[in-house]
Order: C-alpha cells, then sequence, then structure tokens
C-alpha cells in the first residue's frame, strides 16, 4: 500500500469501516510510514475529539496514546483472525495427509498380501516343474499321487521343506474343490 492509497483510507480506518485485508495493509503501512501516521493522528484527534465532544464524553487528553492502543489492537485481532484461519487450514491439511497415508498403507497391505499368496500359492508349481512340466498348467491332469512317484523317480529324501510344499498343494487343491 502506498502513501496515497493509506491516506485514501484514514477516514475509513478511524470509522472501522475497513475489511481485514485492507486493516492490515494500512496499519503496516501507518507504522513504518512517518507522514502518514501524523496525517492519521491528526484525523483521528480531530474526530474522535469531536465526538466526545458530542457525546459529551471525558474529552481524553492523550489522543496519540489513544491512537496507538486502537493500532496495536486491530493489529492483534488480525492476527489472532489469521492465526485460527492458518491452524484451520493446518488441521484441514493434516486430516487429507492422515487419510492419504492410511489408504496408501492400506493399499500397501493390499498389494503385499496379494503377492505373499500368489507366491505360496504359484511355489509347488516352481518347485515341481521340472518333473511335471506343463502339466503344471492344468490341474486335472496330475494329482498328489504323482508327487509321490516323483520322489520314487527322483530317489530324493523327504524333508520338511517338500513336505510343505506338498501341504501347499494340497491346501490349494482342496480350496479349489480338487482332490
Ligand atoms: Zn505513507
Amino acid at each position: 500500500m502506498n502513501c496515497l492509497e493509506a491516506q485514501s483510507k484514514i477516514m475509513a480506518f478511524i470509522e472501522n469501516k475497513l475489511p481485514d485485508d485492507e486493516l492490515r495493509e494500512f496499519i503496516k503501512h501507518v507504522r513504518s510510514c512517518k507522514n502518514c501516521y501524523e496525517e492519521l493522528d491528526i484525523y483521528y484527534t480531530l474526530i474522535v475529539g469531536m465526538k466526545q465532544l458530542d457525546e459529551s464524553d471525558n474529552i481524553s487528553t492523550d489522543f496519540k496514546n489513544a491512537l496507538d492502543k486502537h493500532l496495536e489492537e486491530e493489529m492483534n485481532r488480525l492476527t489472532t483472525v489469521k492465526r485460527i484461519a492458518n491452524s484451520t487450514i493446518l488441521v484441514g491439511i493434516a486430516a487429507v495427509v492422515a487419510g492419504l497415508i492410511w489408504l496408501y498403507s492400506g493399499a500397501l497391505d493390499k498389494v503385499y498380501n496379494y503377492e505373499q499368496n500368489s507366491k505360496l500359492s504359484e511355489q509347488p508349481e516352481y518347485y515341481y516343474a521340472e518333473f511335471f512340466g506343463s502339466r503344471l498348467l492344468d490341474d486335472s491332469r496330475y494329482d498328489l499321487s504323482d508327487i509321490d512317484r516323483y520322489y520314487e523317480e527322483q530317489n530324493k529324501v523327504r524333508d520338511e521343506s517338500t513336505e510343505f510344499m506338498q501341504n501347499i498343494k494340497k491346501y490349494n487343491a482342496n480350496h479349489k474343490g480338487i482332490e
């Protein structure tokens, strides 16, 4: 706000008619500009003094102090209004961010579970792939007794991990209704 703008708003300021955004700029200007402050001081003394005469109030002798107090109070009010607005915005942003994180971690869990489950269900296929070949792609073309044959032909000893794979195979078969 320049001096011309500030001085054109002096009357509106004294009558408390400035909207908050203009009021903030106005106070900033008169606090840093000696000329405009003096101009404001003159008008303020005149108008507030006449008003006090009209209303036969006790006429205050220290108008400058009254003006400074008025400027101070308005600035404090504006700062509070701004702080409340800012904190409302911050709370809103925080809520949105928290919501996004919640959605994101939920989605990650789903992807992770899906990956784990699909890995788990594919493991037996990979494990026996060499032996069964393309038949593995079709559940109806081999059964669990084939796995016994696998161990016989390969002369392999069943250990815990192969039992585990077989259990998974069995589990998958049960849940597909193929046994
Ligand atoms: Zn000025």
